[in-house]
């Protein structure tokens, strides 16, 4: 056995690394976060969380400032894009945190990053920003990573919390670009006071239609609507990952929707246009003193709302294992990697079937297929509403 160790670097500070920093920070360890962009910043767009990872957040003692900042929709809706038939509703708010004991909360991203990001400098973790990770070295006792302004930096651990282009997964698994999905999303957020009264529901809804789909949620108190707007590509033509969305464009790929989804797309002034990518489940995401967290090793379609919720639950999972084999790191993040992988892939692949369901490209077999759901939940409404009890209603502080 080695000496018990101390100090984990973790390369990323966005949701999933902050998220990782916080409870390592609990455990006892030292942390430094290495983040690449020169200051800390997300896009300007929502996200849901649910009751799986907000029980991780109430565990760090943030769950009445994320309530606070955030928005509980009173339902999820799936709908149909052109007539506004609803297939299936489910009660979110009281009703999930009466079922999952933790409520449904949709957030902007900024604010919960600046949110975890107060609550790390509050705990004393050091997050460094203009310090991209080019390399890691492992040692016989630890670690090393390199900066890209050639500082190299010392620690027991090295936790990869450095999203879909992973530098530490590239040196792990090999350089391997991810699988564009074939689907593009525009995301933004429109102020409430600019719609008219009355227009969006207090759900948080997604629209079919054939070949996209669109979703709308409150942020903000009630104050901002976002808005997910996704479309099917033959492929991704840019360089880059993101660019910036041409409005019109977006509001002709729902034109003659129905209108709750233009009345949004009407107010619309700025957007951004994401390619979705992905990868297939990685044979590991572990070796010796250095894992992975969060999209680094299980980047997903956003249709089950999950990505960073996953990246939440491994956070909470990676550092009980730390801390229960601080003497046997190897050996901890093996069983790390061994509680989370099957989960994530599960919900990874739920994510693809739900994009199936809500592009159906035939109107007819798409009707069908909204008529079968709408009659299911109607005939059997408990399965409806246990369907998901796997993934809402784990408790990750027992893996
Ligand atoms: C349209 C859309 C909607 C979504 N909606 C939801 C939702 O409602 N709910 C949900 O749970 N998830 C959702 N997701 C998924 C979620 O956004 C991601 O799963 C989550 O942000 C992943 O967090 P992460 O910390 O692993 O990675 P990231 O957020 O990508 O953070 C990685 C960080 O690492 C930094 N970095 C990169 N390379 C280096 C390097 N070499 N050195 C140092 N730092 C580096 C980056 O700058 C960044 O700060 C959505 C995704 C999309 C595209």
């Amino acid at each position: 056995m080695s000496e018990p160790i101390r100090r984990i670097l973790i390369a990323g500070a966005g949701l999933g690394g902050l998220c990782a920093a916080l409870c390592l920070n609990r455990q006892g360890f030292e942390v430094e976060v290495l983040e690449r962009a020169p200051e800390l910043a997300e896009v300007g767009a929502g996200i849901q969380i649910s009751a799986n990872s907000a029980r991780v957040i109430a565990g760090l003692g943030l769950l009445d400032e994320m309530r606070r900042r955030g928005f509980e929709p009173e339902a999820a809706e799936i709908r149909d894009g052109l007539t506004g038939f609803t297939c299936y509703r489910t009660p979110l708010r009281g009703v999930h945190a009466a079922r999952y004991g933790f409520p449904y909360i949709q957030i902007h991203r900024a604010d919960f990053h600046d949110m975890l990001h107060e609550a790390c400098l509050a705990a004393g973790i050091t997050v460094s920003t203009d310090a991209p990770v080019t390399a890691y070295e492992s040692l016989r006792d630890g670690v090393t990573v390199t900066l890209a302004s050639g500082r190299v930096v010392a620690g027991d651990v090295l936790v990869g919390a450095d999203g879909i282009h992973s530098v530490v997964r590239a040196q792990m698994l090999g350089k391997e670009q991810p699988r564009f999905t074939g689907q593009v999303a525009w995301r933004g957020t429109v102020p409430a006071d600019r719609l008219p009264p009355g227009l969006v529901p207090a759900t948080a809804g997604v629209w079919v239609g054939p070949g996209r789909h669109f979703v709308h949620y409150y942020l903000r108190g009630g104050r901002l609507v976002n808005f997910v707007a996704v479309e099917e590509r033959k492929a991704w033509q840019t360089e880059s990952w993101t660019e910036p969305g041409d409005v019109n464009e977006l509001r002709a790929a729902f034109a003659g929707w129905h209108d709750v989804v233009t009345g949004i797309l009407a107010r619309v002034e700025h957007t951004f246009l994401w390619g979705l990518f992905g990868r297939d489940r990685l044979p590991c995401w572990t070796e010796g003193r250095v894992t992975l967290l969060g999209d680094a090793c299980h980047p997903m379609l956003p249709f089950m709302a999950q990505g960073a919720s996953m990246a939440i639950e491994d956070a909470h999972v990676l550092a009980h294992c730390l801390a229960a084999g601080r003497a046997v790191p190897e050996q901890a993040l093996v069983r790390y990697q061994a509680v989370r992988i099957e989960r994530a892939t599960r919900v990874q692949q739920q994510a693809v079937a739900n994009a199936r369901l809500f592009h159906v490209r035939n109107r007819a077999a798409q009707i069908l297929r909204l008529g079968a759901i709408w009659a299911g939940t109607h005939a059997i409404p408990n399965l409806a509403t246990s369907r998901f009890d796997w993934l809402y209603g784990h408790d990750v502080t027992k893996d």
